[in-house]
C-alpha cells in the first residue's frame, strides 16, 4: 500500500532497525520502545489488522507465530518470558493499520492489561 509505513519499510524506503527477515515476514525495533525488548513483527503481504485475518491470508500469520520463538531465542527472552501483543481499531489504539505484532520483554511487564 502507498501510504502506508510498514509497507514502506519493507520496501526499504524508510530504514529500520531489523531483527529478523525472510520472504514472508520483518521482525524489527520498535522505534518507541515500551520496553526493553520491544520488536514489532509483520508479514510482507499489507493486512489491515488482526480483523483483516482470513482463511486465504492465515499461512503468514502462522508463519509468523512459528517464527516467534526462533526469534525469541535469538534475542534471549525465551526464558525470563514475553508478551504478544495485536492492537486493532480506535479502541484498540491501533495507530499503524498494517498488522503487527508487538513482541514486549526485558522486564516484569505490567499486569494490567486494559
Ligand atoms: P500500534 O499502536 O499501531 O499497535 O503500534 C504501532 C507501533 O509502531 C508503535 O509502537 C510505534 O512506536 C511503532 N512505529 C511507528 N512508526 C514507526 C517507524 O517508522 N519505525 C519503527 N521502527 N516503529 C514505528
Ligand atoms: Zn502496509
Amino acid at each position: 500500500m502507498n501510504d502506508c509505513i510498514f509497507c514502506k519499510i519493507i520496501a526499504g524506503d524508510i530504514p529500520s532497525n531489523k531483527v529478523y527477515e525472510d520472504d514472508k515476514i520483518l521482525c524489527f525495533r520498535d522505534i518507541a520502545p515500551m520496553a526493553p525488548v520491544h520488536l514489532l513483527v509483520i508479514p510482507k503481504v499489507h493486512i489491515c489488522s488482526a480483523d483483516c485475518i482470513t482463511e486465504e491470508n492465515a499461512d503468514v500469520i502462522a508463519h509468523i507465530f512459528t517464527t516467534i520463538p526462533k526469534i525469541a531465542k535469538q534475542e534471549g527472552i525465551s526464558e525470563d518470558g514475553y508478551r504478544i501483543i495485536t492492537n486493532h481499531g480506535t479502541n484498540g489504539r491501533q495507530s499503524v493499520k498494517h498488522l503487527h505484532f508487538h513482541i514486549l520483554a526485558g522486564k516484569l511487564l505490567p499486569e494490567n492489561m486494559g
